[in-house]
C-alpha cells in the first residue's frame, strides 16, 4: 500500500507544483492515518471536520489534498481483495440465482466468423441515448451502418413503459421511412412490403430465457418507467411496433450492450473474449464454458461455450469489500434505486461529475474553496458533467484556463483562485482515476476467472473509455499492479458500435 499511495501523493504534488518538504513531511504522516484506518468511513467523517485553507491563492491546502486522497485512492492490497471477492462473487452467480453476481447467461453460444451476411435493424437502448441503426454485414467482416440517434429525456425515463416503447417504434418509423429512395404517399405499406429481423440491444438486468425473450429484473442508470419490470422487452418491443404499423419487424435477438461490444469486437479480432461497458452505465461479458454455468439446465450437448452478461455494475450491493466515502453514499442516495449497483456509481459516467459536485459544495461549506461562495448551478443535481471532468483533466494551461471557463462560465462561481481551479483538478483525478482503477479489477477477476491470463483481447465501449483523458492507462497501470507481468498480455481496444453492429451480428448468429 505505501508504495501506491507515495505513488499517488508524488504524482499529485508534481501536478500542482508544491514540493515543499514540509508537505512532504505532512503527507508521511497522513500515510500513516490511511494505514491505519484502512479508509474506514468513520475516520473518514471525522478527519472531514478538520478546515483548512488553501496556503495562498495558487497553491491548494496540503491537508484538503491530503483528506481527499485519503477518501478516494485504492491502493493495490485493496484491488487484490476486490478481485479475489469479485472472482468468488462470479462463481457464486453461475451456481444460483440467489447470490453473488446475476452472471445471466445470454443464449449467445457462437461467436461470428466475418461471413455472416445480410441486411437487419438494431436498436440501442444505453442509458443515455437511443439508437436505430440499419446494418449491412457483407460476408467479409465489413459491414455498413446507417443510423439515427435520440436524446432519452429524464421525463422519457419516467414515463409508463408502453409510452417509451411506442417512442421507440416511433424512432424506428422515421427512420426506415427517410431510408426510402424517394418519398411516396404510403410509406408505412411500401415498408411492410419487406420482412425485416432486428436485434434489440437492451442494456438493463433482464432475464433472458431465450434468444429472443428477456424479463427486465430492475431498471437503473435513472429509469423509472412503469409496466417493466417482470416484463419481456421484446414483446413490448413487438407490440409498441405493431401499434406503429410495423408488424412485418420481428425482434429475433435481444441483445445486451456487453455482449453486443463482445461479438462485434470478436468480428473484426478474433482473440476477443471480454466486453465491456464504460459508458452512462459499466458491464462486462466473457465467454465462459457452459460446464462452468451450472444454474443452466437444458444444454445442448453441441454447446460448448456461452457468453455470460456479469451485470457487474451491481457488484458489492452487500458493501462488504469495495471502500466508499460519504459523498458515495450522497449520490446513491440521491439516485433511483439507492443501494443497488452500487460499483456502478462509482466507476461510471452518469455518477463520477455528480460525486465531484458532492465534494465541491461540501467544501465550500468547509471554507476550503471558492470564498464567493457556490453558485446555484453548482448546487444544482448533476449540474457538473462527468464530460466537465474530462475537459478539466486535459487542462495543461498554466493558470487553468479551460478549467476557469468550466467553473466560471458554465458553473456561474463567481470568482475562482488558480488554488481553487488546482483544487478541482486533483479532486478529479481522484475521482476519474479511482473509476478506472475498479474497473481494470474488474477485467482482472475476469480474465482470472477465464483462466485467460496467457492473454486475451478486451474489447470496451462507450463514452468514458473514449474520451476521458488517461482513462486506459489508468487502467494498464492498476492491471499490473493486480496481475504483474500477465497485465501485458490482456489487451484493451476501443470497441466501435458494440450495441448496434453486436446486436446485427448476434440476430445473424441467432439464424445460423
Ligand atoms: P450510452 O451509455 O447511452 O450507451 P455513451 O457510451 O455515449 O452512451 O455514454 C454516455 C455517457 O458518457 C454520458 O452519460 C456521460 O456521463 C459520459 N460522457 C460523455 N461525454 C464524456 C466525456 N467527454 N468524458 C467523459 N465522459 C463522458
Ligand atoms: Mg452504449
Amino acid at each position: 500500500m505505501t508504495s501506491n499511495n507515495t505513488n499517488f501523493l508524488l504524482g499529485l504534488t508534481t501536478g500542482i507544483a508544491l514540493c515543499s518538504a514540509a508537505f512532504t513531511v505532512y503527507a508521511a504522516t497522513v500515510i500513516n492515518n490511511v494505514v491505519k484506518d484502512n479508509n474506514n468511513f468513520q475516520t473518514i467523517t471525522a478527519t472531514a471536520a478538520i478546515s483548512s485553507t488553501a496556503i495562498n491563492d495558487s497553491t491548494p491546502s496540503p491537508e484538503t489534498l491530503e483528506r481527499l486522497s485519503s477518501m478516494f485512492a485504492i491502493n493495490s492490497d485493496k484491488l487484490n481483495q476486490i478481485v479475489r471477492h469479485f472472482v468468488s462473487e462470479m462463481k457464486k452467480g453461475l451456481n444460483s440465482d440467489k447470490s453473488g453476481l446475476l452472471m445471466i447467461p445470454s443464449h449467445v453460444v457462437n461467436l461470428p466468423n466475418g461471413k455472416e451476411h445480410g441486411s437487419f435493424l438494431a436498436l440501442d437502448l444505453g442509458g443515455t441515448n437511443f439508437r436505430v441503426c440499419e446494418v449491412l454485414l457483407d460476408g467479409h467482416s465489413g459491414a455498413r451502418v446507417r443510423q439515427s440517434k435520440h436524446t432519452v429525456t429524464d421525463e422519457q425515463k419516467a414515463l409508463p413503459g408502453d409510452q417509451l416503447f411506442d417512442f421507440f417504434a416511433q424512432c424506428v418509423t422515421n427512420f426506415l421511412i427517410e431510408g426510402l429512395a424517394s418519398p411516396i404517399t404510403n410509406p408505412l405499406a411500401e415498408i411492410a412490403k419487406r420482412h425485416w429481423r432486428l436485434g434489440f440491444t437492451f442494456s438493463f438486468a433482464t432475464n433472458q430465457v431465450a434468444i429472443a425473450e428477456g424479463y427486465l429484473i430492475l431498471w437503473n442508470k435513472g429509469f423509472s418507467n412503469s409496466g417493466v419490470i417482470g416484463a419481456n422487452v421484446v414483446q413490448l418491443l413487438e407490440a409498441a411496433l405493431k401499434r406503429a404499423g410495423l408488424a412485418s419487424i420481428t425482434v429475433t435477438a435481444l441483445v445486451n450492450d456487453t455482449t453486443g461490444t463482445l461479438v462485434s469486437h470478436a468480428y473484426v479480432q478474433p482473440s476477443t473474449r471480454v466486453g465491456v461497458i464504460l459508458g452512462t452505465g459499466t458491464n462486462c461479458a466473457y465467454v465462459e464454458k457452459i460446464e462452468n454455468i451450472t444454474k443452466y439446465k437444458n444444454v445442448d450437448p453441441n454447446v460448448k461455450e456461452m457468453l455470460v452478461n456479469t451485470e457487474w455494475g451491481a457488484f458489492d450491493d452487500e458493501q462488504v469489500i469495495v471502500p466508499r466515502n460519504k459523498y458515495d453514499v450522497n449520490v446513491d442516495r440521491s439516485m433511483n434505486g439507492m443501494g443497488k449497483y452500487t460499483f456502478e456509481k462509482l466507476i461510471s459516467g452518469m455518477y463520477l461529475g455528480e460525486i465531484v459536485r458532492f465534494v465541491l459544495v461540501d467544501l465550500v461549506k468547509t471554507g476550503e474553496i471558492f470564498s464567493a461562495g457556490a453558485s446555484p448551478e453548482l448546487k444544482m443535481p448533476h449540474s457538473f458533467e462527468t464530460a466537465f471532468m474530462s475537459r478539466i483533466e486535459r487542462d495543461h494551461t498554466l493558470d487553468l484556463s479551460d478549467t476557469r471557463t468550466v467553473l466560471e462560465n458554465m458553473l456561474k462561481i463567481s470568482r475562482t483562485t488558480l488554488a481553487d481551479r488546482r483544487l478541482v483538478k486533483s479532486l478529479c483525478e481522484l475521482v476519474g482515476k479511482r473509476s478506472a482503477r475498479l474497473s481494470a479489477a474488474g477485467i482482472a477477476a475476469v480474465v482470472t476467472k477465464m483462466n485467460k491470463l496467457d492473454g486475451c483481447t478486451v474489447g470496451i465501449d462507450g463514452s468514458l473509455f473514449e474520451l476521458y483523458p488517461h482513462y486506459s492507462n489508468r487502467m494498464r497501470d492498476a492491471l499490473r499492479e493486480i496481475l504483474g507481468l500477465s497485465a501485458e498480455y490482456i489487451v484493451l481496444e476501443q470497441a466501435r458500435d458494440g450495441s448496434g453492429q453486436g446486436a446485427a451480428l448476434i440476430a445473424a448468429l441467432a439464424e445460423k
